[in-house]
Protein backbone atom coordinates (compact mmCIF):
# COMPACT_ATOMS: atom_id res chain seq x y z
CA UNK A 1 0.00 0.00 0.00
CA UNK A 2 2.85 2.46 0.93
CA UNK A 3 4.03 1.57 -2.52
CA UNK A 4 1.25 3.02 -4.04
CA UNK A 5 0.50 5.55 -1.92
CA UNK A 6 3.93 7.06 -2.89
CA UNK A 7 3.18 6.89 -6.80
CA UNK A 8 0.10 8.72 -5.77
CA UNK A 9 1.56 11.37 -4.23
CA UNK A 10 4.14 11.33 -7.09
CA UNK A 11 1.34 11.81 -9.60
CA UNK A 12 -0.70 14.46 -7.15
CA UNK A 13 2.41 17.11 -7.02
CA UNK A 14 2.82 16.52 -10.51
CA UNK A 15 -0.63 17.31 -12.01
CA UNK A 16 -0.76 20.29 -9.03
CA UNK A 17 -3.93 18.48 -7.09
CA UNK A 18 -4.31 19.32 -3.77
CA UNK A 19 -4.72 16.27 -1.47
CA UNK A 20 -4.64 15.12 2.24
CA UNK A 21 -1.72 14.24 3.50
CA UNK A 22 -1.61 10.38 4.33
CA UNK A 23 1.09 7.79 5.25
CA UNK A 24 0.59 3.88 6.02
CA UNK A 25 1.25 2.24 9.00
CA UNK A 26 3.97 -0.47 9.59
CA UNK A 27 3.29 -4.17 10.24
CA UNK A 28 3.87 -7.49 9.99
CA UNK A 29 1.62 -10.47 10.48
CA UNK A 30 1.64 -13.25 13.02
CA UNK A 31 -0.19 -16.22 12.02
CA UNK A 32 -0.92 -19.82 14.36
CA UNK A 33 -0.98 -23.35 12.98
CA UNK A 34 -2.23 -26.14 14.66
CA UNK A 35 -0.54 -29.67 13.55
CA UNK A 36 -3.58 -31.08 11.25
CA UNK A 37 -2.04 -34.63 11.17
CA UNK A 38 -1.79 -37.78 13.00
CA UNK A 39 1.66 -39.38 14.49
CA UNK A 40 1.38 -41.60 11.94
CA UNK A 41 0.67 -39.57 8.99
CA UNK A 42 3.47 -36.92 9.92
CA UNK A 43 6.04 -39.72 10.53
CA UNK A 44 6.04 -40.91 7.12
CA UNK A 45 5.72 -37.22 5.90
CA UNK A 46 9.12 -37.11 7.28
CA UNK A 47 10.36 -39.94 6.54
CA UNK A 48 9.64 -39.06 2.83
CA UNK A 49 10.52 -35.64 3.06
CA UNK A 50 14.22 -37.15 4.99
CA UNK A 51 14.59 -39.48 1.85
CA UNK A 52 13.99 -36.92 -0.69
CA UNK A 53 17.05 -35.04 0.61
CA UNK A 54 20.94 -36.09 0.35
CA UNK A 55 20.91 -34.29 3.41
CA UNK A 56 18.59 -35.06 6.10
CA UNK A 57 19.88 -32.00 8.42
CA UNK A 58 19.24 -29.94 5.69
CA UNK A 59 15.26 -31.15 4.81
CA UNK A 60 13.35 -27.90 4.68
CA UNK A 61 10.68 -27.15 7.28
CA UNK A 62 8.44 -26.41 4.41
CA UNK A 63 8.34 -29.92 3.66
CA UNK A 64 8.11 -31.37 7.06
CA UNK A 65 5.05 -29.05 7.66
CA UNK A 66 3.19 -28.32 4.56
CA UNK A 67 0.80 -30.80 4.43
CA UNK A 68 0.55 -31.05 8.26
CA UNK A 69 -0.77 -27.72 9.91
CA UNK A 70 -4.02 -25.59 9.72
CA UNK A 71 -3.85 -21.95 10.00
CA UNK A 72 -6.09 -21.00 13.21
CA UNK A 73 -5.07 -17.30 14.10
CA UNK A 74 -3.71 -14.68 12.47
CA UNK A 75 -2.62 -11.22 14.31
CA UNK A 76 -2.18 -8.28 12.76
CA UNK A 77 0.86 -5.99 14.92
CA UNK A 78 1.33 -2.56 14.25
CA UNK A 79 2.76 0.25 16.60
CA UNK A 80 1.07 1.78 19.32
CA UNK A 81 -0.62 5.18 17.81
CA UNK A 82 -1.40 8.20 19.74
CA UNK A 83 -5.14 8.44 18.57
CA UNK A 84 -7.24 5.07 18.83
CA UNK A 85 -10.29 6.99 17.15
CA UNK A 86 -10.56 5.13 14.38
CA UNK A 87 -12.01 7.33 10.66
CA UNK A 88 -13.76 5.03 8.32
CA UNK A 89 -12.91 6.27 4.51
CA UNK A 90 -14.94 3.62 2.61
CA UNK A 91 -16.57 0.02 3.46
CA UNK A 92 -15.40 -2.96 2.72
CA UNK A 93 -16.65 -2.21 -0.80
CA UNK A 94 -14.52 0.34 -1.00
CA UNK A 95 -16.79 3.18 -2.30
CA UNK A 96 -17.53 6.34 0.04
CA UNK A 97 -19.48 9.83 -1.32
CA UNK A 98 -18.53 11.93 1.36
CA UNK A 99 -16.66 14.94 -0.28
CA UNK A 100 -14.53 16.52 2.54
CA UNK A 101 -11.05 16.30 1.37
CA UNK A 102 -9.46 13.30 3.46
CA UNK A 103 -12.62 11.27 1.93
CA UNK A 104 -12.25 12.56 -1.61
CA UNK A 105 -8.46 11.79 -1.54
CA UNK A 106 -8.92 8.23 -0.05
CA UNK A 107 -11.20 7.91 -2.97
CA UNK A 108 -8.87 9.36 -5.88
CA UNK A 109 -6.15 6.99 -4.32
CA UNK A 110 -8.40 3.69 -4.60
CA UNK A 111 -8.92 5.30 -8.10
CA UNK A 112 -5.95 5.46 -8.82
CA UNK A 113 -4.47 2.51 -7.84
CA UNK A 114 -7.44 0.66 -9.76
CA UNK A 115 -6.19 2.33 -12.89
CA UNK A 116 -2.70 1.90 -12.04
CA UNK A 117 -3.53 -2.29 -12.27
CA UNK A 118 -5.41 -2.23 -14.74
CA UNK A 119 -8.52 -3.25 -12.72
CA UNK A 120 -6.88 -6.05 -11.32
CA UNK A 121 -6.37 -4.47 -7.55
CA UNK A 122 -7.90 -2.24 -5.49
CA UNK A 123 -8.47 -0.81 -1.77
CA UNK A 124 -11.24 -1.32 0.77
CA UNK A 125 -12.42 -0.50 4.04
CA UNK A 126 -9.98 2.59 4.21
CA UNK A 127 -9.07 3.56 7.78
CA UNK A 128 -7.15 5.61 9.73
CA UNK A 129 -6.31 7.72 12.74
CA UNK A 130 -5.23 11.24 12.16
CA UNK A 131 -2.12 12.02 13.81
CA UNK A 132 -0.09 15.48 14.37
CA UNK A 133 3.25 15.63 12.75
CA UNK A 134 6.46 17.06 14.26
CA UNK A 135 5.75 19.86 11.96
CA UNK A 136 1.88 20.16 13.62
CA UNK A 137 0.22 19.03 10.50
CA UNK A 138 -2.36 17.00 10.26
CA UNK A 139 -1.91 13.55 8.50
CA UNK A 140 -4.05 10.49 8.49
CA UNK A 141 -2.22 7.00 9.46
CA UNK A 142 -3.96 4.15 7.48
CA UNK A 143 -4.10 1.18 8.80
CA UNK A 144 -5.34 -2.60 8.16
CA UNK A 145 -7.31 -1.89 4.90
CA UNK A 146 -9.07 -4.82 2.55
CA UNK A 147 -8.40 -5.47 -0.83
CA UNK A 148 -10.15 -6.91 -4.00
CA UNK A 149 -8.58 -9.07 -6.72
CA UNK A 150 -10.17 -10.74 -9.66
CA UNK A 151 -9.25 -14.75 -8.06
CA UNK A 152 -10.93 -13.17 -4.46
CA UNK A 153 -7.55 -14.64 -2.99
CA UNK A 154 -5.69 -11.45 -1.67
CA UNK A 155 -6.23 -12.02 1.98
CA UNK A 156 -9.39 -11.79 4.46
CA UNK A 157 -12.30 -9.87 2.99
CA UNK A 158 -11.42 -10.05 -0.69
CA UNK A 159 -14.81 -10.13 -2.86
CA UNK A 160 -13.25 -10.54 -6.27
CA UNK A 161 -14.57 -9.32 -9.39
CA UNK A 162 -17.52 -8.04 -7.42
CA UNK A 163 -15.93 -5.50 -5.08
CA UNK A 164 -14.05 -3.93 -7.75
CA UNK A 165 -17.16 -3.43 -10.35
CA UNK A 166 -18.80 -2.24 -7.36
CA UNK A 167 -16.30 0.46 -6.78
CA UNK A 168 -16.08 1.28 -10.70
CA UNK A 169 -20.04 1.05 -10.83
CA UNK A 170 -20.36 3.83 -7.98
CA UNK A 171 -17.43 5.54 -7.71
CA UNK A 172 -17.88 9.61 -8.70
CA UNK A 173 -14.68 11.81 -9.18
CA UNK A 174 -14.36 14.34 -6.93
CA UNK A 175 -11.96 17.48 -8.41
CA UNK A 176 -9.14 15.72 -7.11
CA UNK A 177 -9.73 12.67 -9.71
CA UNK A 178 -10.27 15.44 -11.91
CA UNK A 179 -7.00 17.12 -11.26
CA UNK A 180 -4.83 14.09 -11.65
CA UNK A 181 -6.33 13.52 -14.85
CA UNK A 182 -7.14 9.95 -13.86
CA UNK A 183 -9.17 8.12 -16.69
CA UNK A 184 -12.94 8.38 -16.42
CA UNK A 185 -15.44 5.88 -15.21
CA UNK A 186 -16.00 4.62 -18.72
CA UNK A 187 -12.14 4.13 -19.32
CA UNK A 188 -12.43 1.98 -16.09
CA UNK A 189 -15.57 -0.38 -17.14
CA UNK A 190 -13.96 -0.56 -20.40
CA UNK A 191 -10.77 -2.10 -18.49
CA UNK A 192 -12.89 -4.33 -16.02
CA UNK A 193 -14.78 -5.75 -19.06
CA UNK A 194 -11.41 -7.13 -21.32
CA UNK A 195 -10.33 -7.93 -17.53
CA UNK A 196 -13.52 -10.12 -16.84
CA UNK A 197 -13.27 -11.04 -21.15
CA UNK A 198 -9.83 -12.33 -19.79
CA UNK A 199 -10.51 -14.21 -17.16
CA UNK A 200 -13.53 -16.09 -18.84
CA UNK A 201 -11.33 -17.53 -21.59
CA UNK A 202 -8.54 -18.69 -19.23
CA UNK A 203 -9.16 -19.80 -15.29
CA UNK A 204 -5.24 -19.17 -14.99
CA UNK A 205 -4.78 -15.65 -16.74
CA UNK A 206 -5.40 -13.11 -14.03
CA UNK A 207 -3.10 -14.12 -11.57
CA UNK A 208 -2.49 -10.52 -10.52
CA UNK A 209 1.52 -8.89 -11.10
CA UNK A 210 1.92 -6.57 -7.95
CA UNK A 211 4.64 -5.25 -6.10
CA UNK A 212 7.19 -7.85 -4.48
CA UNK A 213 6.03 -8.49 -0.45
CA UNK A 214 2.29 -7.72 -1.59
CA UNK A 215 1.48 -11.70 -1.56
CA UNK A 216 2.62 -12.54 2.35
CA UNK A 217 0.94 -9.30 3.57
CA UNK A 218 -1.27 -7.42 1.34
CA UNK A 219 -2.74 -5.06 3.27
CA UNK A 220 0.38 -3.74 4.45
CA UNK A 221 3.43 -3.75 1.64
CA UNK A 222 2.12 -3.23 -1.32
ZN1 LIG B 1 -12.19 9.11 -9.49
Amino acid sequence: MSTFAKLFFEKASAQGAEVADFHVSEGFLIKLYRAATTTATLNADLNEAASRSTDSDTVKNSELHCDSEILTAVYLVEPRRASTAVHKYSGTLGVSSRIDKKSATMMAFSHFVLESTACTYMFADIQGSIELTLMKKSTITLFDPMTHSPKGKSGLGDHGLAGIKDFIDKHQCSMICRTMKLCDSESLQTTYQTLVDGSEDSDDSDDVDLPVGIASAPSLNA
